[in-house]
């Protein structure tokens, strides 16, 4: 038994179409909790719980922050969420339902974070959002899944944000033999992090997030998500916020599931088809995220126009 389930693969017409070709979906929005980051902090949270962990601790009031809560919940672990001052009352509900302790402490995530780290007591266990091997291995689940039906894609679409969804899938591809099967790699302009450690040859921290898509929005990508770039075929790509919010509301149409701009980062390239010109097969990691409110993408799609 996982925390995360198996999630259905399945050709999607619409966005075949849309792409002059075969596109294929990993519906990891269908997890229990939103997105596909309980793969790897579910993993975290069990190999913590199994060493004795009496304690989560997490600073990401985003759907990592809702995988702890949920994970907490389900192997009987008291979980607090550090959040800073600017997370939404939804997200803050959203860790409440699941039995989190939310405690909001300063006006950016770096100051969170280090409260955060001051409550990790000994005995304790602080998951991060992406930089950690437990969660790269827990993500390579989504590949193994992929393998056990027998489908190999030609190329894999995801987005990208501190990188650990990325080092994830790119471990599951390495350890099928499929170094073969190029990643993807898709943000939006005002989170280019990975672009821009690709552009220097090391991670850089970018000045500032300029983007909806708060999900992408780490400053800085963990050094696995470089390394990844050096060790397996990854493409940059990058789309603006209007594109990501239009596939938002175009994949509610198409598949009536809602997703966050993080994710539609991933799916406008599908939809705009263009970078998948070499390739017959593609799969999308469709990696949900459940923050985002119908009513808010389309306010947000009025403040882009
Ligand atoms: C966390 C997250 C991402 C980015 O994942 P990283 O591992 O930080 O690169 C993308 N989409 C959604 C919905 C997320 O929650």
């Amino acid at each position: 038994m996982t925390l995360h389930i198996a999630t259905p693969l399945i050709e999607s017409r619409p966005l075949s179409l849309a792409a002059q070709r075969s596109v294929w979906l990993k519906l990891d929005a269908l997890q229990p909790c939103g997105s596909f980051k309980l793969r790897g902090v579910g993993h975290a949270c069990e190999v913590h719980h199994a060493r004795g962990a009496r304690h989560f601790v997490s600073s990401s009031g985003g759907n990592a922050g809702l995988a702890v809560a949920y994970a907490g919940r389900k192997l009987g672990v008291p979980v607090t969420v550090v959040v800073p001052e600017t997370t939404t009352e939804r997200a803050k509900e959203l860790l409440r339902l699941e039995d989190a302790k939310v405690v909001v402490h300063g006006s950016s995530w770096q100051e969170a974070n280090e409260l955060a780290l001051t409550l990790v007591g000994a005995g304790d266990a602080f998951i991060h959002p992406f930089d950690d091997p437990l969660l790269w291995a827990g993500h390579a689940s989504l590949v193994d899944e992929m393998a056990a039906a027998g489908f190999k894609p030609d190329a894999v679409v995801l987005s990208v944000g501190g990188g650990g969804l990325l080092s994830g899938v790119v471990e599951g591809l390495q350890r099928n033999d499929w170094g073969d099967v190029p990643v993807l790699a898709v943000e939006t302009t005002g989170a280019a992090s990975l672009r821009a450690a690709m552009q220097a040859g090391h991670t850089v921290e970018l000045e500032r997030i300029a983007s909806v898509a708060s999900s992408l929005g780490a400053k800085r990508v963990a050094e696995q998500a470089l390394a990844c770039t050096q060790l397996h075929p990854v493409q940059s790509h990058l789309v603006s916020d209007r594109a990501a919010l239009e596939a938002c509301e175009r994949f509610l149409m198409d598949h009536r599931v809602l997703v966050e701009p993080a994710c539609g980062a991933a799916l406008a390239l599908a939809y705009a088809g263009d970078a998948l010109a070499d390739f017959e097969k593609v799969l999308v990691v469709v990696c949900g995220g459940a923050t985002a409110t119908l009513g808010q993408i389309q306010e947000w799609l009025k403040q882009v126009e």
